[in-house]
């Protein structure tokens, strides 16, 4: 018996019929992106494997158990990219991107790798645009970005998204906060679900992002970031809020907002769509200004965000994606075969997208393959019509049909097309 091969668990094919929204989303990433000083940047699908947890945290789940990390034949450790920011900056650095220097904007798209339990909206192949800003604190680049991501959103026809924003700190607040919320745990470790207990000596912030009741509710009353943010990082996140304000995008302050990366400084967001289950959230992101230092560059403050493609694709109405043929040819016997081969081949670099029967069949089947199709009209040439240099054009919306001369076909049916 031959064996029958599947796809492996959360790994998925993406289909004729619905590759169409992914291809959406890319050109119209490329358009939005593009539109605000945006370059494009391929980086690689597998890494070092520090590139990874160094960046990301060693202590977070991703690290700790959700990457893809192999020995190659030389029995250095690689891993499967599990998100674009680290790349992004390895490669920032190595190229010498701050160099001259100036603000640098980059975006990339493609497979992320995540060994997660997969369930519906979470795979362990799932795709990410995303896109970083390199080279300035400015809080107007924080609201700007956003803006561009609802733009994006906007464009795609997505609706019903709320923005969730909050400012983690930095580096001089962080730890008092840290100290505090630890204070506050400490008679409550019990509570916590087995991971959590975990969490709380190695990265206690993550606490806030556990699903389970129990470690909600031992921290509903706990203290949150908003108490303990230093001068520097109230006024950016101020401005920040200030920023949006102008740009008039209503937002929702979330102070137990933790993103799972462990790079983030001042800002993080999420965008959460109502129209899911839930995994809702369909991009986050946020300031990261020191890694780039972490990464042996300069100190280069540095701001993005990374959309899950795959949820996105969810929320996108099956909108009038015209990838279907706009005329199907039926040709009747031997001698129109040959004449339809031409005639095919003369519509196709005149632009026009034309399908065709390639069996032979009767003339029913044909035109119930134009139906199934969907085109807007159908040639039919047979003897008869060969004889007199014509063919017959049907318009499939009102089943119409006339005689053409069969010269004209190219002229006529770029002229119909282009009317509708
Ligand atoms: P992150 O890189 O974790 O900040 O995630 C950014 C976005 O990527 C999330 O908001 C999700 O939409 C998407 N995402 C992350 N992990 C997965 C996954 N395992 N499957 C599908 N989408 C994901």
């Amino acid at each position: 018996m031959t064996t029958k091969y599947q796809a492996i668990k959360g790994v998925k094919d993406i289909l004729p019929g619905e590759i169409e929204k992914w291809q959406f989303m890319e050109k119209t990433a490329r358009e939005v992106f593009e539109l605000y000083g945006f370059s494009e940047i391929r980086i690689p699908i597998f890494e070092m494997t520090a590139v990874f947890t160094r960046s990301i945290g060693e202590t977070t789940d991703i690290v700790e158990k959700e990457m893809y990390t192999f020995p190659d034949r030389s029995g250095d450790s690689l891993t499967l990219r599990p998100e674009g920011t680290a790349s992004v900056v390895r490669a920032y650095v190595e190229h010498n991107l701050y160099n001259p220097p100036s603000v640098v904007k980059l975006y990339y798209m493609g497979p992320m790798f995540r060994c997660e339990r997969p369930q519906a909206g979470r795979y362990r192949q799932f795709y990410q645009i995303g896109v970083e800003v390199f080279g300035t604190e400015n809080p107007e680049i924080d609201a700007e970005v956003i803006g561009m991501l609802l733009k994006y959103f906007e464009k795609l026809g997505l609706k019903e998204l709320e923005l969730q924003i909050n400012s983690l700190g930095c580096d001089e607040c962080r730890p008092k906060f840290r100290e505090a919320l630890l204070e506050f745990l400490k008679n409550k470790i019990n509570l916590l679900c087995e991971d959590c207990q975990k969490r709380f000596e190695r990265n206690p912030l993550r606490i806030f992002d556990c699903k389970s009741v129990s470690c909600h509710d031992a921290t509903k009353e706990a203290p949150t970031i908003e108490g303990y943010r230093c001068d520097n990082c109230k006024s950016h996140f101020n401005s920040t809020i200030n920023f949006l304000d102008k740009l008039n995008i209503p937002y929702v302050k979330n102070p137990k907002l933790v993103r799972g990366l462990d790079y983030y400084t001042k800002t993080a967001f999420e965008i959460i769509s109502k129209g899911l289950g839930s995994q809702n959230a369909i991009a986050g992101g946020g300031r990261y200004d020191k890694l780039v230092e972490e990464f042996g560059g300069p100190p280069t403050p540095a701001f993005g965000f990374a959309i899950g493609m795959d949820r996105t694709a969810q929320l996108i109405q099956p909108l009038a994606f015209s990838l279907q043929p706009s005329v199907f040819i039926v040709a009747l016997g031997e001698r129109a075969n040959q004449k339809v081969f031409e005639l095919i081949n003369n519509l196709r670099q005149n632009e026009i997208r034309v399908e065709r029967d390639y069996e032979g069949s009767s003339l029913k089947s044909q035109l119930r393959k134009a139906n199934k199709f969907g085109v807007r009209y159908t040639i039919i040439i047979g003897d008869n019509e060969l004889d007199k240099d014509k063919v017959i054009l049907r318009d499939m919306s009102g089943s119409r049909q006339e005689e053409i001369d069969i010269e004209t076909i190219v002229e006529i049916m770029t002229k119909k097309l282009r009317e509708r």
